[in-house]
C-alpha cells in the first residue's frame, strides 16, 4: 500500500504520485493529513484523495480551514493560505473536510498527523520525541506526517533508538522492535528535493520503501500565483524547502 502525507492542495504533485502508486502496483492508499493549505487546488485534492484512500487523516491546516483550530496559531503565510482555502472550498468542501480526524489510533498500524501525544501540532524531528511517540504506542509500526521530512526511527527490543535520516533508498526492512515512519510531503517537500515524497508499505514483506516522484512544478507554481496566494508558496516548491 502507499502512504501519502501533506498533499497541501498540490494537484500536479498528487496526480503524479497517484500515477506512480499505480505503477508500483499499490492498490490501497493511506493519507496522514494536511490534504489542503498552501496549494491552489484544495477541492480537487480533497475529493481525489477521499475517493482513493482507505484511511485519511486531517492535519493542522485541514482543521484550520474547518475552524476546529484557531487561525491565531498559524504563521502569517499559512494563515493567508487557510483563509484563501476556506473560500475556495466553500461550505460543502469545508463540511467534507470536517470528517477528517488528526488521529487514527485504534488500528493495527496507528496514524497521527503530528504525534500520538499531540496529533495536530507536534513536529517529531528529534530522536527523543520519536522515543516518546514509540513508547506511547505498543505497536510495531506507526505513521506520522506534518514535518514534510521523510524519516524513520526504530525503538529496538533492548530500548535503544535508531535514526534513519536521510532515509535509505530501496526497501527498508521493519526489523524487530517499534518503528515510527514519516513518508515526507507529496505537495510541499522541505528536504531540498522538489520531487513529491511518499512511501510504499508492504505488510507481508514487512518493508517500507521511500519514494520520490517528479511532477510539473511550474504548473503548480502558476496555479498558486494565478490564485493570488502568497508568491513565496510558489517559489519554495522549486527548491523543496
Ligand atoms: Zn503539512
Amino acid at each position: 500500500m502507499a502512504i501519502l502525507s501533506d498533499i497541501h492542495a498540490n494537484r500536479q504533485a498528487l496526480d503524479a504520485t497517484l500515477r506512480a502508486v499505480r505503477e508500483a502496483g499499490a492498490a490501497t492508499i493511506w493519507c496522514v493529513g494536511d490534504v489542503v493549505g498552501y496549494g491552489a487546488d484544495p477541492s480537487y485534492c480533497l475529493s481525489t484523495i477521499l475517493a482513493r484512500s482507505e484511511r485519511c487523516l486531517g492535519g493542522n491546516h485541514d482543521l484550520g480551514v474547518t475552524g476546529e483550530v484557531s487561525l491565531d496559531v498559524f504563521a502569517d503565510l499559512a494563515r493567508d493560505a487557510v483563509v484563501w482555502t476556506r473560500e475556495a472550498l466553500g461550505p460543502a468542501g469545508r463540511k467534507t473536510l470536517q470528517r477528517l480526524s488528526p488521529a487514527d489510533p485504534d488500528h493495527e498500524v496507528p496514524m497521527f498527523h503530528g504525534s500520538p501525544r499531540d496529533p495536530v501540532w507536534e513536529y517529531v524531528l528529534q530522536v527523543e520525541q520519536a522515543r516518546e511517540a514509540l513508547e506511547d504506542r505498543r505497536c510495531p509500526l506507526t505513521f506520522v506526517g506534518h514535518t514534510h521530512l521523510p524519516s524513520a526511527w526504530r525503538l529496538t527490543p533492548d530500548g535503544a533508538m535508531e535514526t534513519h535520516i536521510p532515509v535509505p533508498s530501496g526497501p527498508m526492512e521493519l526489523t524487530e522492535g517499534r518503528w515510527l515512519v514519516n513518508p515526507g510531503s507529496v505537495g510541499q517537500p522541505r528536504d531540498h528535493d522538489a520531487r513529491a515524497a511518499w512511501a510504499l508499505y508492504d505488510p507481508e514483506a514487512r518493508t517500507v520503501e521511500f519514494r520520490r516522484t517528479p511532477y510539473d512544478v511550474a504548473a503548480a507554481q502558476n496555479a498558486i500565483l494565478e490564485a493570488g496566494l502568497p508568491s513565496v508558496l510558489a517559489h519554495r516548491l522549486a527548491e523543496g524547502r
